[in-house]
C-alpha cells in the first residue's frame, strides 16, 4: 500500500510526499481507515511505529471533510500528552502534516508563562495539543473551552498514570460533549489501563497493536 491509495485530501497528500513518507506503517494502515470512518480507537503502540501521523492524518482529512472553522474559545480535536516534550514534537508534526490547509493548531504545557499560549488561543485554534495542568488552568481562566470538541486524543496512557495524572485525566473527560471521536493510545494495556479506556471509549472501538 502507498500513500497515494489512502483517501487524504491532496494538500494532505502534498505535506506526506514534502515529509518524504512513501509507504504507510503498518499501524497506519490500520488506524488511517478507522478513523477515515469515524471509529473510536484503542492503539497499543510505542513512539516510533509512525503512531503520531496514524492518528493526525485522519483527523485533519475528517476535518478537511466536515469544513473548518472553529469558534474563537472552542477547540475541535484535543490531543491530550503527560509531557512538554511529546506535546512538541505532536504539535511539529501536526504543523507539519496541515501546512497546505487552513487549519491550525498550537501546544500548551506548564512550567512557562502562559501568556503567550493565551495569545496564541485567542486567534482561535482546530486543534490543541495540551499537558493536562495547564489544560485545566486555562479552561479555569475560560480562555479554552471544550463544549464543542469532536475530537478526543489521549496518547501515552500509561505514562499519564505513572506520572499520577489520573485525576486530571477524569475532570477534562466530565468536560468533553458526548458526542465525539476518541482515540486512545498506551504501550501497556495493565487492568487500570483497561478500565480507563472503558470510561472514554465508545463499545467496541477498533482494537490494533
Ligand atoms: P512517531 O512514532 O509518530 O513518533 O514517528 C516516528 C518517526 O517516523 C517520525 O520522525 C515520523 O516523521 C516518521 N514517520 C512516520 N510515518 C512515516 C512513514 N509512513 N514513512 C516514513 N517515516 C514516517
Amino acid at each position: 500500500m502507498k500513500f497515494s491509495d489512502l483517501p487524504l485530501d491532496e494538500k494532505l497528500q502534498r505535506a506526506i510526499a514534502d515529509a518524504n513518507y512513501t509507504t504507510p506503517t503498518p499501524i497506519q494502515e490500520q488506524a488511517i481507515p478507522a478513523l477515515l470512518e469515524r471509529k473510536d480507537l484503542m492503539g497499543i503502540a510505542q513512539t516510533g511505529t509512525g503512531k503520531t501521523a496514524a492518528f493526525a492524518l485522519p483527523i485533519l482529512q475528517n476535518l478537511l471533510q466536515d469544513g473548518i472553522g472553529s469558534g474563537a474559545k472552542n477547540v475541535r480535536v484535543l490531543i491530550l500528552l503527560p509531557t512538554r516534550e511529546l506535546a512538541i514534537q505532536v504539535s511539529d508534526c501536526f504543523e507539519m502534516y496541515e501546512k497546505y490547509t487552513r487549519i491550525s493548531s498550537t501546544c500548551i504545557f506548564g512550567g512557562v508563562s502562559d501568556l503567550p499560549q493565551k495569545r496564541a488561543l485567542s486567534r482561535g485554534v482546530d486543534i490543541l495539543i495540551a499537558t493536562p495542568g495547564r489544560l485545566l488552568d486555562l479552561i479555569q481562566q475560560r480562555v479554552v473551552s471544550l463544549k464543542k470538541l469532536e475530537y478526543f486524543v489521549l496518547d501515552e496512557a500509561d505514562r499519564m498514570l505513572d506520572m499520577g495524572f489520573i485525576h486530571d485525566i477524569r475532570k477534562v473527560v466530565a468536560l468533553l460533549p458526548p458526542k465525539r471521536q476518541n482515540l486512545f493510545f498506551s504501550a501497556t494495556m495493565p487492568p487500570e489501563i483497561t478500565k480507563l479506556a472503558a470510561t472514554i471509549l465508545k463499545a467496541n472501538p477498533v482494537r490494533i497493536e
